[in-house]
């Protein structure tokens, strides 16, 4: 090649690698600034820590939220991000009280214009009833996402810091909005009202089994596949405002040769209404649902749900629902299900009311 080529061509090379560089400036400015995501810390696995790498045994909620952000340090090139900490619990510790602090402080901060997105850390036991919870008192569009790890932090191949980077990938996307209440995990993404843990240790333990997944979200790159099934955050018509307590309300599983002594001594104990896991198609004993049905009639809110991992209870299939006076629980599992039977608790003990939230939530 002659000396005038080659430098031609070197010029050419110069430009276009300038050109490129222009065009990549101009993307990223296109991009505009990072979004702000706050990041809540309740506790759980998440924030667990063990003696050793390699042990089955660990405590969890020993981590705090400034540690947690601290160990991901990739996730603040999608956010500028910020902690809070609610609590530091197992969520096997999850209770009202932490319930209320948390939805207070996510409608607080939702309403904020300079909050872009939420993300929660919360424990795997009990995520699926705070999930969906919040589903139902939340008061926003924004995507509040909560996320968990099955492994503690300390762990050998531990899955928080993945799962944390993908939560706030997926609470700093725009497409996030209105999907209501997400839980990212293992890159998937779920909705509130229809993940379920299935599996005590396993890394893939959450699944969505009637309703499918939200979308899936490959090293903080999310796809999303569908929208919230079922009224939430904006749409529900379920808040905390002016309210302290929620009721009580106890679930019960079937079993064989069940009686009542269970279902009467959670009203006994101040239940005001009872979910039962039961068998199949939400059934249970004769003697069983006699007992439930005697509640029912003194104005306890009764809802059949099942200890089956999936599928629907619907009305009036084996039990005549009508008649007893009972709820049945939709695709509502026995947790979700007395949920959703708590805050409608707040409102009225109508039971056809009460049936219609079942089938709308
Ligand atoms: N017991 C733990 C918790 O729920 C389990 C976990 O987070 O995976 O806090």
């Amino acid at each position: 090649m002659s000396q005038r080529k080659s430098s031609v061509l070197l010029i050419l090379l110069v430009l276009a690698v300038a050109a490129a560089s222009a065009v990549a400036q101009t993307s990223a400015a296109a991009k505009g600034p990072l979004p702000n995501v706050v990041v809540l810390a309740t506790g759980g696995t998440i924030a667990g820590a063990a003696a050793s790498d390699v042990q089955a045994g660990y405590t969890s909620g020993q981590v705090g939220v400034e540690q947690l952000l601290a160990a991901v340090p990739q996730a603040k090139k999608l956010a500028n991000l910020r902690g809070e900490q609610i609590s530091n619990i197992g969520s096997q510790d999850m209770n009202d009280e932490v319930w209320f602090k948390l939805a207070r402080r996510v409608n607080e901060l939702a309403a904020m214009p300079s909050v872009d997105g939420i993300v929660i850390t919360h424990g795997t036991d009990t995520i699926e009833e705070t999930a969906y919870f919040l589903n139902l008192v939340v008061k926003t569009r924004k995507p509040v996402v909560l996320t968990a790890a099955m492994r503690p932090s300390t762990a050998l191949s531990a899955d928080g810091p993945l799962n944390f980077y993908n939560a706030v990938a997926v609470a700093a996307n725009k497409d996030a909005a209105g999907r209501g209440v997400l839980v990212v995990i293992n890159d998937w993404i779920h909705g509130a009202s229809s993940l379920t843990k299935t599996s005590t240790t396993a890394v893939q333990t959450f699944l969505s089994p009637l309703r499918g997944l939200i979308g899936v979200v490959a090293y903080g790159d999310p796809e999303f596949y569908r929208g919230p099934v079922g009224r939430n955050t904006v749409d529900s018509e379920f808040s905390l405002d002016g309210i302290t307590t929620l009721p009580r309300v106890d679930i019960v599983m079937a079993y064989e040769n069940m009686d009542g002594a269970l279902i009467d001594a959670v009203v006994a104990a101040g239940a005001k209404g009872v979910v039962v896991a039961g068998v199949g198609n939400g059934n249970m004993t004769q003697v069983a649902l006699n007992s439930l049905a005697a509640q029912a009639k003194k104005g306890v809110v009764c809802v059949r749900s099942t200890r089956v991992a999936t599928g629907r209870v619907g009305r009036n299939v084996e039990v005549d629902d009508d008649k007893l006076m009972f709820v049945a629980s939709m695709d509502l599992n026995p947790q979700k299900a007395r949920v959703l039977l708590r805050l409608a608790l707040t409102k009225t003990t109508d039971v056809k009311q009460i049936q219609k939230y079942f089938t709308e939530y």
